[in-house]
């Protein structure tokens, strides 16, 4: 199943609704390897470094997303999502 599916069968989120307008870009730089808006852009992609990367196992940049977004998406709930999905699929 695609990233965007499992986050929309989950969430009801769908990440398509992003324009990409950076608007979500949290200041965490320490804890981040890529921003914010560049996560949601990679769960469009279904490109898994969407799993692996240091912005997702931030909790500084979890807590920053409540509310983060301008056209409603509910990224903390998506984050959640992927921090399981990526749980799940490492069989932990
Ligand atoms: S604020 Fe929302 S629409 Fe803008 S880049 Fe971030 S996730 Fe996408």
């Amino acid at each position: 199943m695609s990233l965007r599916s499992v986050v929309r069968n989950a969430t009801g989120q769908d990440v398509y609704v992003c324009h990409a307008c950076f608007d979500c870009d949290i200041d965490a730089r320490h804890e981040m390897d890529i921003p914010l808006p560049s996560l949601i852009q990679l769960i469009w992609l279904n490109d898994e470094e969407a799993l692996q990367c240091r912005t997702l196992w931030s909790d500084s940049v979890l807590q920053a997303s409540r509310g983060a977004c301008k056209r409603g998406l509910d990224l903390y709930a998506v984050m959640t999502v992927l921090r399981e999905e990526s749980n799940r699929r490492a069989g932990r």
